[in-house]
């Protein structure tokens, strides 16, 4: 232990797989904990995906593929980018790497100096603030709350630019909110990035094809800031392949090339057979997407309709993602007679030592007095969840 290093003890253990781990051990010793803590769809993996992942076997994909990606998987993620998000990329421009977080990290660490800051969108997803850490960067927090939908301002973005800020990261739909920016608002966004010379912005889009209204706008799409845009994205949530570790990205040349050359000294090129498979997803479709999106739909009616008649809880219906994230503060100082619950991670513990379901507390989310519940996960344990819930929470005064 006093040998660990110092990045190991800033940093803090993710909060999502935290809880998963928990919900994990619980079940494994024989608890029944419904779980709503890891985002990602209960959906098995498409079949033709499956089918070929196993051709990709059969075919001995079983050599170091190129460390950027397989080239005909980036030709694909390029049709990709440009049919649905409007924006062009050469293959030189697109990096493969094992899921969004690796992808995340791989720019943070290509572009962020030590004492660099980077912006980041209360709440925002957990590892956003760690990884910015691991780089030696300074986390710049930007508060929303509830009442205005968790959506920044543009004063609140312009003013916390400094001469050290390197990067914004931005997430539409969001993990953990589920909001989503209009292309307006969208469009301001870049527009002040675009006024700060040396500022990029990586915009995290892996739930774009969660999306209930409006329409979702990739931010490199703006032509006016496509050189300082970076659009990350993974075929994890669209497809259902969380398990096979597949994200990519979009960039300038020189964030692609340096993602590469990080790459090339960690991981070489991420596995073959998920390569292929996901070369399968992005170039065949078979309508899962939709019907996954208007299951997902009908699930978010279903947890918000029911989260909205407990006492106490105030809930935004999100427009995207499979999250929702309802302020639990009426419940903060409250006790069942021996526990007292002072914060929402001490409230998301004791829902799961009392009620038995597994959330994720707010604050590492940097949204205290608020649960995150991730509804990815069917309307008869989904309604047996919120009934748990609503019993626990009664008892606490
Ligand atoms: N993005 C998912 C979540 O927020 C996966 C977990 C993770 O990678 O942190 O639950």
């Amino acid at each position: 232990m006093e040998y660990l290093s110092d990045r190991i003890r800033t940093m803090a253990t993710s909060a999502t797989m935290a809880m998963a781990r928990k919900s994990r051990e619980l079940k494994a010793r024989g608890l029944d904990i419904i779980s709503l803590s890891l985002g990602e769809p209960d959906f098995n993996t498409p079949a033709y995906i499956r089918e070929a992942a196993k051709e990709a076997i059969d075919g001995n994909y079983s050599k170091y593929p190129p460390v950027s990606g397989y080239v005909d998987l980036r030709d694909a993620i390029c049709k990709k980018f440009r049919d649905e998000n409007g924006i062009t990329y050469t293959r030189d421009q697109v990096v493969v790497s094992g899921g969004g977080k690796h992808s995340i990290i791989n720019v943070i660490l290509s572009i962020v100096n030590p004492g660099d800051e980077v912006i980041i969108l209360a709440p925002y997803w957990v590892s956003y603030y760690d990884q910015i850490l691991i780089a030696g960067g300074r986390p710049v927090i930007l508060e929303t709350t509830i009442e205005n939908d968790f959506k920044v301002s543009l004063e609140q973005l312009e003013s916390a630019i400094t001469d050290k800020t390197r990067l914004v990261i931005f997430n539409s739909p969001s993990n953990p909110t589920g909001m989503v920016y209009s292309r307006g608002e969208q469009e301001a966004i870049a527009r002040v990035i675009q006024r700060h010379e040396g500022v990029f912005l990586m915009s995290d889009e892996v739930y774009e094809h969660i999306l209930f209204e409006g329409e979702h706008v990739s931010m490199a799409s703006f032509d006016f800031i496509y050189d300082r845009v970076i659009t990350v994205n993974a075929v994890s949530k669209a497809y259902a392949m969380t398990g096979w570790r597949i994200g990519y990205i979009g960039a300038p040349k020189w964030i692609a090339d340096a993602c590469d050359k990080l790459q090339g000294q960690f991981t070489s090129g991420v596995s073959s057979i998920a390569q292929r498979a996901a070369l399968a997803a992005l170039s065949g479709k078979d309508g899962s997407i939709q019907m996954m999106r208007d299951a997902f739909l009908r699930r978010r009616d279903l947890i918000c309709n029911q989260l909205s008649g407990i006492r106490g809880l105030r809930v935004r219906v999100p427009q995207g993602a499979f999250y929702v994230l309802p302020d639990i503060s009426y419940y903060l100082g409250k006790t069942d007679g021996t526990e007292i619950v002072r914060t929402a991670d001490d409230l998301a513990l004791w829902l799961l030592d009392r009620a038995g379901v597994a959330t994720v507390g707010g604050d590492a989310f940097g949204a205290p007095g608020y649960i995150r519940i991730s509804y990815a996960n069917s309307d008869d344990l989904l309604t047996e969840a919120v009934r748990r819930i609503k019993e626990a929470l009664e008892i606490l005064k």
